[in-house]
């Protein structure tokens, strides 16, 4: 479904990708691991159009995506729930929803008013909040609202950024469930977490990235039980 091929990021001397291959299958749920600044937000950023690719390819669905802007990325299936949420604090919870969903709302009106109750369903807090500002939710609400929001354009592929960053474990647990639930839905996962073994733990695969190159990559499992990765990623 997603293929990266080689790819390179530059932050202008700072090389953040040095030549990046994965692949993603419809379907699955795949893991990104790897230690900070070793270029998991980029390689997120590359596939969602909002960094420049210096080399490589990316491929989604068999057809190119390197250079398209966000919006076009977006619109053709693929979302996106960035690190720490970005949610917008001075509208209300059901205006971030609707802002989700921009980029069908004109086409799809209809859609978008069930998608709205979809997440209500899913989320019933966010129901309850929905007049609410979205800047005065706890960071565990906040992180489902960034969710839903990224389910409100509908993707077949949602990338999510360490969506367990600061929360509760009861609230990383819900977040880690319902992104399971996700894929019985249909939707294929990339999954970037700081929690390597919960997220191990619910993936079919996952790819170790170290100084912006895959370091490693295998089942969940095997990786779950190699030595090198309980040593390096799972030790505390
Ligand atoms: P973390 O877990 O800390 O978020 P990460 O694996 O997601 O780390 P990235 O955020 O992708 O890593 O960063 C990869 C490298 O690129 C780091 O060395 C970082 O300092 C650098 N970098 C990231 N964003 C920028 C930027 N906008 N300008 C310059 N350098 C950047």
């Amino acid at each position: 479904m997603l293929s990266v091929n080689n790819v390179r990021v530059h932050y202008g001397m700072a090389e953040a990708l040095r030549g990046v291959t994965l692949e993603v299958g419809k379907g699955e749920i795949v893991a990104l691991i790897g230690r900070n600044g070793a270029g998991k937000t980029t390689l997120l950023k590359a596939i969602t159009g909002l960094v420049k690719l210096r080399d490589g390819e990316i491929l989604y669905q068999g057809k190119s995506i390197s250079g398209m802007p966000a919006h076009a990325i977006m619109r053709l299936g693929i979302g996106h729930v960035p690190q720490g949420r970005q949610v917008f604090g001075d509208q209300t919870v059901e205006d971030n929803l609707i802002l989700g969903a921009y980029t069908r709302i004109k086409q799809q009106p209809k859609q978008v008013s069930e998608w709205l109750e979809r997440e209500y369903t899913r989320f019933p807090r966010l129901k309850e909040r929905a007049k609410q500002l979205a800047g005065t939710l706890s960071g565990g609400e906040q992180q489902m609202l960034a969710l839903s929001r990224a389910l409100m354009s509908d993707p077949d592929l949602l990338v999510l950024d360490e969506p367990s960053m600061g929360l509760s474990p009861l609230y990383v647990k819900l977040i880690l469930d319902t992104v399971t639930e996700l894929r019985k839905e249909g939707k294929t996962i990339l999954l970037v977490e700081q929690l390597a073994a919960a997220a191990l733990s619910i993936s079919d695969r996952a790819y170790v990235l170290s100084s912006g190159q895959v370091e490693m990559s295998g089942g969940a499992q095997e990786l779950l039980h190699d030595e090198k990765v309980v040593r390096t990623y799972l030790g505390a």
